[in-house]
């Protein structure tokens, strides 16, 4: 097959049986780069700093206790050398995509920036130095809890009005225009820190702009937050949505994990995307998803790395996929009559799933799509002898990781043999970065 890319790092043509002439051979199987829909990139250097007793029942809740003292120490430039280790690590594990759910606006102090959109920028520009390809998802974040509840202290970086909000993502849609690598969507935070009111003039305002905008949602994640939800409005937090704001394809609820068999169904028939976090779901203590139902009634799903405690897509897939086995006492849930190979079926779901949350032409190599591509390591011990039917099994289910061996975005190697160019200078400027954020402490 002869995939012609243009100028702009669009896949221009893709001929079977296509001549090689003046080609390149690509040095395995290729795939389409998974779409991460879901990260927060300064928490990938907290991960592992909350695995210790802290005297209390651990749950999400203390963990978010270390996350909110972790977040008050970081500087602009600490943010952007973490954000760059992260995404060279992504690429490396075969994400060429990500959805960045951005909620570190301000100040330490609290004030924000002269430029609100500072702090978005600094990840975006990383984006683009590193090559991952990124929707940036500036998050509303107005409250502390369910029923305008006022934020406490360690969310007093997140806090923006609605109004504020979009007045940055209106500047950032403009300055990024041009880059076909940047998109710019909107997140809500949770129900916990936004109002009905809020969260209506915040969606209204940036459908305005593009219906298409894609929209993020944390819902659901947590027992004690579906409880507090249905104290606060007598509905639970996916119904309450849906029953109340225009879910619909360009909408991404992120984990919906605590669900009715209704709210399920009803969620998959909305079109919407479920973002799935496994290993961070795993890690937190949040539950599991009940992916087999939302299947059967046709939802849409795409996998992230969220807190970044694993950066590893094919962890993320593998965990998904045994979470529901352990679940059900069977095997190959996540495939199908028409796709009966497990490994293929989750990552074809990923990838379609992950596009449509991240609004990009991504996760197809088809014309019109961008150049983003992983080449597998056909000489991995996983792959040896694995033809085509097999092969995504061998590589989900068989291997540590994804065996990535080179990476391209935008037309652009990233990743080659297992490296990326600028790996060592970025993990240099993180370890630094991170001797500073320890110091401060
Ligand atoms: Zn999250």
């Amino acid at each position: 097959v002869r995939i012609d890319v243009d100028r702009d790092g669009f896949i221009a043509k893709v001929t079977p049986g296509g001549d090689a002439d003046d080609g390149e051979r690509l040095a395995g199987p290729c795939l389409p780069g998974l779409p991460n829909l879901h990260s927060h990139a300064f928490q990938r250097a907290m991960a592992g700093l909350a695995e210790r007793m802290t005297g209390e029942r651990d749950s999400f809740w203390t963990w978010r206790e270390t996350m909110y003292r972790f977040v008050a120490r970081l500087t602009p430039d600490d943010v952007a050398a973490i954000a760059a280790q992260l995404y060279v690590e992504m690429l490396k594990a075969g994400y060429t995509a990500v959805g960045e759910f951005h909620y570190l606006h301000h100040d330490p102090d609290g004030p924000p920036y002269a430029d609100r959109a500072h702090m978005s920028r600094r990840v975006i520009e990383v984006a683009r130095a590193t090559g991952m390809g990124i929707t940036h998802l500036p998050v509303l974040y107005c409250h502390g809890g369910f029923g305008g509840k006022p934020a406490g202290d360690g969310q007093k970086r997140f806090v923006n009005s609605p109004n504020n909000l979009a007045s940055a993502i209106t500047m950032l849609r403009d300055d990024y225009a041009a880059d076909p690598q940047v998109a710019i969507g909107l997140a809500l935070h949770s129900l916990r820190a936004v109002t009905p009111e809020e969260l209506w003039e915040a969606v209204g305002a940036v459908k305005d702009m593009d219906a298409d905008m894609p929209i993020h949602i944390h819902a659901a994640e947590q027992v004690a937050e579906v409880e507090a939800c249905a104290v606060w409005s007598g509905k639970r937090p996916v119904e309450w949505l849906l029953d109340n704001a225009a879910v619909d394809r360009t909408w991404c609820l992120v984990h919906a994990t605590h669900m009715t068999v209704e709210e399920t169904a009803a969620l998959a028939r909305s079109g919407a995307v479920a973002g799935l976090c496994p290993t961070t779901e795993a890690n937190l203590g949040d539950g599991t998803f009940p992916l087999r139902d939302y299947m059967t009634q046709g939802g849409t799903f795409g996998i992230g790395s969220d807190s970044h405690i694993s950066v590893n897509a094919g962890e993320e897939l593998r965990l998904l996929e045994y979470g529901q086995r352990l679940k059900h006492l069977s095997r190959t849930t996540a495939a199908s009559i028409e796709m009966p190979s497990a490994g293929e079926a989750l990552y074809a779901r990923a990838l379609a799933g992950g596009r449509q949350a991240l609004g990009r032409p991504i996760g197809r190599i088809e014309a019109g799509h961008r150049a983003d591509w992983i080449v597998l390591d056909a000489d991995h011990p996983a792959l040896a002898g694995h033809e085509p039917n097999t092969l995504l099994d061998a590589a989900v289910f068989a291997a540590p990781s994804l065996p990535v061996r080179d990476v391209m975005t935008g037309g652009i190697w990233r990743v080659r043999e297992g490296h990326h160019r600028d790996e060592k200078a970025v993990f240099a400027a993180f370890r630094r970065a991170y001797d500073g954020i320890r110091s401060r402490s």
